[in-house]
């Protein structure tokens, strides 16, 4: 895996969010992107050479909604931006680790992504990345 892509983090209100972290790391939102497909409202900043990256749930079904019923607000998943996320998985699975996205599937940000269980890595969500340009 390449570098460290992005930290997401749950947030219950994405503008109160965008403020904080605006003010945080001292740094503009360049984008913000709702991903209809998985229920969520995503703003990114640029800090170097990673991102952070704020999730704020659509509605109660949202996986986010129910992260932060269940844990509270807070870092939700950690992402490694990979060369090939085809064989990236696939090496993966033969290493014995669980995917939740066998196949990689459209995220924020014109990515490509793909999660891993908790399960299979020590209680931290994971997500693999690649843009889509690149395929
Ligand atoms: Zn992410």
């Amino acid at each position: 895996m390449k570098k460290i892509e992005h930290l997401g983090i749950a947030v219950r209100d994405i503008d109160k969010g965008i403020d904080l972290y605006e003010k945080l790391l001292g740094t503009p939102c360049y984008k913000r992107e709702t991903v209809e497909t998985e229920g969520v409202v995503t703003a990114f900043f640029r800090t170097g050479e990673s991102k952070v990256e704020l999730l704020q749930g659509l509605n109660e079904t949202s996986p986010i909604t129910r992260f932060i019923e269940k844990k509270g607000e807070g870092i939700h998943h950690i992402a490694f931006a990979v060369e090939n996320i085809h064989a990236e998985i696939d090496r993966l699975k033969r290493e014995g680790f669980e995917l939740i996205n066998d196949v990689p599937k459209e995220g924020a940000d014109n990515k490509l992504i793909a999660f891993l269980h908790p399960r299979s890595t020590n209680g931290v969500l994971v997500e693999i990345c690649m843009d889509r340009d690149d395929l």
